[in-house]
């Protein structure tokens, strides 16, 4: 009688500890209409229990729950928990681009002006007196199609978007699909790729705002290492000079891992810079790693491209509120924006961003999450 209660007990312990690990999967939700289309969330969960949100309104990402060192998951971006909030022009205004995939064109060019084969393109100066992340309506306010994906160890969604011939501006007519992966080994990969029908120019990236700590506190704690020995200056407009400069003996200096908060006073309106990573090859390499000590919170930033902008949320001023509650005050986020160099249509001596028929566009991009 002993033996066979003790059996139960066994048998509904097991019940309940596979009932509550958590599962490979993703799900779907109506998550309201835009520009007379569907817009949807989509929740992919992995075995560890790491969760992302998706919305295929600008292939935002609206939250990553993470553990921390005790096993305790948060979400470590900003972002919002309806669609009104994003698309609402109070929002739009301030344009953080919270999470938004950015295109076609991430970052700034400058005055809006660049030449391909002897035509000039104009572009919209939303972000005065330039362009930035790809004009008024950019990849991050459109709608995208979707498609789920599930695999052995990974679960994904892909995004495609048709841009129509000279669409903000840009020409050709372009067919960009991202694909998101969450993987059993708590990674986020992003997948880029894009064609096009006339010569273009193109610089997609993600522009999620990380906050390791879950936003209790700004990330000037946060400590960070990119794997870069250089950085392209800008003007007082955010422009590139030019010129490559070394970090060496300067605030910009993240070759060892260094607390944000450091010296971010020595840079001028804080720190809004594209790094030029060192990279053997053309493969992924490791760009960055950012860690917060007191949750013990990892990310590592692998990437295909060439330079990655280390955004430390310097423009957040206090009047947006995350979903957590959490006052979203100057610094409590912090971007790593996967990317070619801002205004490289202008910069000859940067590596290319013009994309020719037949060409295909492809980049790669990896956060992976650890604690210690
Ligand atoms: C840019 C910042 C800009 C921010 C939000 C970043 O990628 O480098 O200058 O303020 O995006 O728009």
């Amino acid at each position: 009688m002993k033996f066979r209660l003790s059996a139960l007990l066994l048998g509904f312990v097991l019940l309940f500890a596979c009932q509550s690990k958590p599962k490979l999967s993703i799900t779907k939700e109506a998550w309201g209409t835009t520009d007379n289309k569907e817009v949807s969330l989509y929740t992919l969960t992995n075995a560890n229990g790491m969760v992302v949100k998706i919305t295929n309104f600008g292939g935002i990402i609206t939250k990553i729950l993470v553990p921390d060192r005790n096993g305790k998951i948060e979400d470590i971006v900003l972002g919002f928990d309806s669609l009104k909030q994003y698309t609402k022009e109070e929002y739009q205004k301030a344009c953080p681009y919270f999470g938004a995939l950015i295109g076609r064109y991430g970052n700034r060019i400058e005055k809006g002006k660049f030449k391909l084969d002897g035509v000039e393109y104009t572009l919209a100066t939303n972000n005065a007196p330039n362009h930035l992340h790809g004009g008024n309506k950019g990849f991050d306010k459109v709608v995208w199609d979707a498609a789920e994906l599930s695999g052995p160890d990974s679960v994904g969604l892909a995004l495609t978007y048709l841009s129509m011939d000279m669409e903000e501006g840009y020409p050709g007519k372009l067919t960009s699909k991202v694909t998101y992966v969450l993987t059993n080994n708590n990674e986020l990969k992003l997948y880029y790729q894009a064609e096009t029908d006339k010569p273009t120019i193109i610089n997609l990236t993600h522009h999620s705002y990380f906050n390791l700590s879950a936003c209790k506190e700004d990330i000037l704690s946060h400590e960070l290492t990119i794997f870069a020995d250089s950085i392209t200056p800008v003007d007082s407009t955010l422009i590139p000079t030019g010129a490559i400069a070394s970090v060496k003996g300067t605030p910009f200096d993240f070759t060892t891992s260094h607390k944000i908060g450091e010296r971010i006073s020595e840079v001028k309106g804080g720190y809004d810079h594209n790094f030029k990573l060192k990279r053997e090859g053309a493969g992924l390499s490791l760009a960055c790693q950012v860690s917060d000590s007191a949750s013990g919170r990892i990310m590592e930033v692998l990437t295909t491209e060439p330079g990655i902008q280390f955004y430390s949320g310097n423009f957040l001023n206090g009047s947006l509120t995350n979903s957590n509650g959490a006052v979203l005050k100057q610094h409590y986020g912090l971007c790593l924006e996967a990317q070619h160099y801002p205004d490289s249509p202008n910069r000859p001596n940067f590596p290319s961003v013009v994309l020719k028929p037949g060409e295909k566009y492809a980049q790669l991009t990896v956060y992976k999450f650890s604690t210690k």
